[in-house]
C-alpha cells in the first residue's frame, strides 16, 4: 500500500511545445513574498537600472506571483514570488515603458518623413527625377 498524502490539487500545465501535462501540487505553507525594493520591481537590486522586465511568470498561490525578471543593462536574473499589487504595479510600469517607446518611434518616423519629404523635394525642384526613374 502506498501512502498517499491527504492534501494535494492537480493542474494542467500546457507546456511550450503545446503538449499538456497534469501536475500535483502538494499542500505547502504558502510561499512568501519576496521583499524587494521599495522602488519596485522594475529597478534592478543589482545595477539601478529601471528597465527590468519580466520573462516568465506564474500564479503561485492566491494573489501571488512567481516571476522571473531580467536585467537588459547587467544580465542579472531573479525569480520571486510577489504579492498581486507588486506586480501590477511593475505591469504599470512596462505600460509606461511601452508608451515612451511609441511616442519616441512617432517622433522618429516623423523626423525621417519630413527628412524624406525634404530630399524628394529637393530632388524634384533639381529636375534630377525623370519617369524613367519609375
Ligand atoms: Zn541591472
Amino acid at each position: 500500500m502506498s501512502h498517499q498524502p491527504d492534501h494535494f490539487s492537480v493542474r494542467r500545465v500546457v507546456l511550450p511545445s503545446g503538449k499538456t501535462i497534469e501536475v500535483m501540487l502538494f499542500e505547502q505553507a504558502p510561499a512568501r513574498p519576496m521583499s524587494f525594493s521599495a522602488t519596485g520591481l522594475h529597478v534592478c537590486p543589482t545595477c539601478a537600472s529601471e528597465l527590468v522586465h519580466p520573462i516568465a511568470w506564474s500564479e503561485h498561490g492566491r494573489e501571488l506571483w512567481e516571476v522571473t525578471l531580467r536585467c537588459p543593462e547587467c544580465h542579472a536574473f531573479t525569480t520571486g514570488v510577489h504579492h498581486q499589487t507588486v506586480v501590477e504595479a511593475l505591469d504599470i510600469e512596462l505600460d509606461r515603458g511601452t508608451d515612451a517607446l511609441v511616442a519616441d518611434l512617432r517622433r522618429l518616423v516623423e523626423a525621417n518623413t519630413e527628412d524624406e519629404i525634404a530630399r524628394f523635394a529637393a530632388v524634384l525642384q533639381s529636375d534630377l527625377l525623370l519617369p524613367e526613374d519609375f
